[in-house]
């Protein structure tokens, strides 16, 4: 079982799928972000991962989150946010992440842009487009993709990395094939809209987790999001 697992293995093993996926893509593996998932997990869960090596962490949840990294704060850690955002929580968001993932409309990325610290690095941010264009999901529709990227691309605050999506969930990992490769022709028409210096750093498709990592890094990803791999099942309650 998973939570018989020390860190050092669940992240070895994670490493070595992705690493695998990569190889058989005929990707460096280094073109892959592994970003560890920690909703629910305590501090400690993500201390020992961290000391096994890992040092980019996604959380969904702004206080759990804060609460984390201030119990973390002598760790020099890489922090994401992955989780819907709510027009009057994106100060702490701006203030507090290396990277914002949600992003789905103008408003709220005009916030983060005038709340980011001025001693910070801009804020590294992906669009989230809601790929299979399902009724009850987050993120922006995929014919409003385009003038939002190029919308949020001119926010000084901004740095715009990519696209983020999370497919509508399939009986078998392979069913998220056809999602992953629409989002990555989406990123390549959105970066053929921008501006030579944005379509620079626009470099980013955040997709694939657990159950579908490498059918994401075979469709091109260069951030896949794995929480239950890293750390266990979530308890039932906390997922969502
Ligand atoms: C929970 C979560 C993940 C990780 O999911 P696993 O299936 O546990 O790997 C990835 N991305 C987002 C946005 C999540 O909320």
């Amino acid at each position: 079982m998973n939570g018989e697992k020390t860190a050092r293995t669940r992240l070895d093993e994670v490493r070595a799928r992705l690493d695998r996926a990569a190889s058989a893509a005929g990707r460096p593996p280094a073109d892959v972000l592994l970003l560890a998932v920690g909703k629910t997990f305590a501090a400690e869960a993500i201390r020992a991962l961290a000391e096994a090596g890992q040092n980019a962490f996604g959380e969904n949840y702004l206080q759990e989150a804060l609460a984390k990294q201030q119990a973390l704060a002598d760790l020099a850690l890489e922090w994401h946010f992955i989780g819907p955002i709510q027009s009057n929580k994106t100060r702490p968001i701006a203030e507090s992440f290396d990277w914002v993932h949600t992003v789905d409309r103008e408003k709220i990325a005009a916030r983060l842009s005038a709340q980011r610290p001025a001693g910070l690095p801009p804020l590294q941010v992906c669009i989230e487009v809601n790929v299979d264009d399902e009724a009850s999901k987050h993120g922006c529709s995929p014919a409003d993709a385009p003038a939002l990227a190029l919308a949020v691309a001119a926010l000084p605050g901004l740095t715009l990395r990519g696209l983020m999506a999370i497919p509508a969930p399939g009986p078998t990992p392979a069913d998220s094939a056809p999602a992953f490769a629409r989002l990555a022709a989406l990123a390549d028409s959105i970066r053929g809209q921008l501006p030579a210096s944005q379509a620079a750093c626009f470099d980013t498709l955040s997709m694939g987790m657990s159950a579908d990592l490498e059918v994401a890094i075979g469709a091109g990803a260069t951030i896949v999001r794995v929480g239950t791999a890293l750390f266990g099942q979530r308890s039932q309650a906390a997922t969502n």
